[in-house]
């Protein structure tokens, strides 16, 4: 089916063309200088230390839970409402995602009182996740990581340039983690990046990515180095030079891309903000946000009821998605203990519309309009 308004529209033009023609034309399409050039640009514009890019998101948040030092036997507290990816990341460790319930149908980020009475002495990390770009209550969940010695790792996905007390997301744990998946803020199709204020989770990293190997290709092609040794058990989780060229285009108009989406997220509060069937998850929010996706919350009915909402945008033209079937509903999961209310609320009343700088007025005008036709006519 096709839509008039998609949910979301890649921002690129011939930049990204050219881009990838050049890095073609040099020969080095594999990891190599543009891979580095977009790591420091990246660690630069968020602030870290290090940045480690990867072949995807997914790798990032493996690689993290390893250099966190989880394995069976530890327990790792996880908000159910993300991405499946942020919790299988603890299995492919051997650790035992330990589900934690959201703070409420306006803040969908992972429940700071919850997460303490989670807590065991198996506990060995929390992982959080910035929902849609909005930060997560990092004062309060830093605090209760240093009380109980125990590790922060940031699902960043949502947030690149998002900020939490004027700092960038992704840089308060020992490691955050970015997608560049098609549909992210920051698109090459597939890849992602991990980055670090520490210089042990960097070089380990480092090391992991690339098969436990001392030394990379591109290094020993430079004449960095003539050999290498294998010194743990790695991955080929690099990413590479094609997509890297993408990247650092699609870096450049980020912030920008941000701002229209602040125009976007404005006229959305504007046309709905005062309907009382509908919730606006995060709407107070002040600090600068990527503005990700734009969730939406009923306030009465069921799924079915949320589902008939979405199949009559559908009709209409507008296409809509869910953030996100949680993952405690998951077949692979359904044996972990999960007391979830909010979570269990909002999975069967939550519903995403259209949101990307593209869009123009008269869309939002249109897809609003049709939000509130189809809650009349349901
Ligand atoms: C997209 C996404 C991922 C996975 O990213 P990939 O790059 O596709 O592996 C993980 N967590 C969240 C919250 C995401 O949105």
């Amino acid at each position: 089916m096709s839509y008039q308004i998609p949910l979301f529209n890649l921002n690129f033009d011939e930049a990204e063309n050219r881009a990838v023609v050049d890095v073609l034309n040099s020969k080095w399409i594999s990891s190599g200088p543009k891979t580095i050039e977009l790591e420091k640009k990246f660690a630069d514009m968020l602030g870290a230390k290090y940045a480690v890019a990867v072949a995807n998101c997914t790798a990032a948040l493996h690689l993290a839970v390893l250099a966190a030092g989880i394995g069976p036997g530890d327990e790792v507290i996880v908000p159910s409402m993300t991405f499946v990816a942020t919790v299988n990341c603890i299995k492919y460790a051997g650790g035992t995602p330990v589900f934690c319930d959201i703070a409420s149908k306006e803040n969908l980020c992972i429940d700071p009182d919850k997460i303490e009475k989670l807590i065991t002495p198996k506990t060995k990390a929390v992982i959080v996740m910035h929902y849609g770009g909005f930060a997560c209550d990092l004062d309060r969940i830093l605090a209760i990581c240093d009380k109980h010695k125990i590790a922060l790792i940031e699902d960043a996905c949502h947030g690149p340039m998002s900020e939490y007390k004027g700092r960038k997301l992704g840089t308060f744990g020992l490691a955050g983690c970015f997608s560049f998946f098609s549909n992210k803020n920051i698109s090459t199709g597939e890849g992602g990046i991990l980055v670090t204020n520490d210089e042990e989770v960097y070089e380990r990293v480092k090391l992991l990515r690339s098969h436990g190997m001392t030394t990379m290709s591109y290094e020993r092609s430079t004449g960095h180095s003539a050999s290498y040794d294998v010194i743990g058990l790695g991955y080929n989780y690099r990413f590479n030079d094609i997509l890297a060229g993408i990247g650092l285009v699609q870096l450049d108009k980020l912030l920008p891309d941000i701002a229209k989406r602040r125009h976007v997220r404005e006229l959305y509060i504007k046309m709905l903000g005062d309907d009382e069937r509908i919730v606006i998850p995060f709407r107070k929010y002040e600090e600068i946000s990527s503005l990700y996706i734009c969730p939406l919350v009923l306030n009465n009915g069921d799924a079915a009821y949320r589902d008939a909402v979405r199949s009559y945008m559908a009709k209409n033209g507008v296409q809509t998605s869910m953030h996100y079937p949680p993952a405690h509903r998951f077949s692979i999961y359904k044996d972990c203990p999960a007391e979830l209310p909010v979570t269990e609320f909002v999975a069967d009343h939550e519903f995403t519309v259209p949101m990307y700088g593209a869009l123009t007025d008269d869309e939002v005008s249109y897809i609003c309009k049709t939000i509130k036709d189809g809650l009349n006519s349901l």
